[in-house]
């Protein structure tokens, strides 16, 4: 079982978290100036490596507050846990 740890919360049980999915997706300034190609693309297309994965996760069972964590998805070993619009690992953050 994983153990994340919580940013406002601490480490606790996976069992208390829920996964959703790719981190850092950037939603299109101007939808209406988007191709349905682009369009489909950020709805539907997500990356699926074999290693280091940003990820969100929310503390569903706790303090409910959704944050980010990277993760290798070979290994399962959490390389770090930082806020939704804070600095990830190699300057990976969300757009403001
Ligand atoms: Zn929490």
């Amino acid at each position: 079982m994983l153990q994340i740890d919580c940013p406002w919360c601490g480490p606790r049980d996976e069992t208390e978290f829920s996964y959703g999915g790719e981190a850092h997706i950037v939603r299109p300034s101007d939808p209406d100036a988007t191709s349905d190609e682009a369009w489909a693309d950020y709805l539907f297309m997500r990356t699926n490596p074999r290693g280091r994965h940003a990820e969100q996760w929310c503390h569903a069972h706790g303090c409910r507050r959704w944050f980010n964590v990277v993760r290798d998805t070979v290994s399962y070993r959490i390389e770090a846990v930082y806020r939704i619009g804070g600095q990830g690992p190699g300057g990976s953050h969300d757009p403001a």
